[in-house]
């Protein structure tokens, strides 16, 4: 059977945060990432209940759209008080309002939802999936949690979103106040996207160009 190797690959996303992160993961591997928009490719719809239909509908779009191998991810954060709520709705917990930052929207429902709560445990959750062509029958799938609590009072300037509120009692520190290496060490984003490329190299699905060989 012909072996599929990955040379380049586009990536499922707007969001130039994230692709910067998967570029400057991707690099020691000599595999060339571009985004999706560069393409042309308008993002996919996210109708799915879980993070990994979502990441899976994402990186087949755009795997279908480019003819490419295409890594998508689907991230959020699940309060185990709420059911899991706001979960793969995380983005857009609060209605949209004019003029005001969507973060500090989503932030004021979850501490409001939270305030008769004493379980205020959280976690956030990313899932990422990798197809090497659109049917692939088994797409590489990286799964993290990162574990904290809900504060109720935000602390640190780092990070987006939920971060201010994201409290780490081991680290004394909220996600907002590490810096972004401390946070890829320990975040739900950095440890799948290191089960990624662990599950990458088991597969051996490195271009033979690639620097590592
Ligand atoms: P998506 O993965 O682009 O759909 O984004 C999910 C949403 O979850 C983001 O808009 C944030 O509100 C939240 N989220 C996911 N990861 C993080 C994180 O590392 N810090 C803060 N918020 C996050």
């Amino acid at each position: 059977m012909a072996k599929v190797m990955i040379e380049q690959l586009v990536v499922a996303s707007a969001n130039p945060g994230k692709l910067r992160e998967f570029e400057r993961l991707l690099e020691p591997l000599g595999v060339k990432v571009c985004s999706q928009s560069s393409l042309g490719v308008a993002p996919a719809p996210e109708p799915h209940e879980t993070f990994v239909e979502n990441a899976l509908a994402k990186a087949r779009h755009a795997s279908a759209q480019t003819g490419l191998p295409a890594l998508a991810d689907d991230s959020g954060i699940c309060v185990p008080a709420l059911a899991l709520a706001p979960g793969v709705h995380s983005a857009r917990y609060a209605a949209a309002q004019a003029g005001q930052s969507q973060d500090a929207l989503n932030n004021d429902k979850l501490i409001q939802a939270l305030a008769n709560q004493t379980d205020r445990r959280a976690y956030y959750v990313a899932v990422l999936v990798l197809v090497l062509h659109a049917a692939d029958p088994l797409p590489v799938i990286a799964q993290g949690l990162w574990f904290g609590e809900v504060a109720k009072t935000p602390r640190g300037e780092n990070g987006f979103g939920y971060d201010p509120y994201f409290w780490l009692p081991d680290l004394g520190a909220t996600a907002g106040e590490l810096d972004a290496v401390q946070k890829n060490a320990v975040s739900h984003r950095g440890q799948a996207m290191r089960s990624l490329m662990a599950q990458i190299e088991a597969r051996d699905l490195l271009a033979p160009t690639s620097p590592q060989r």
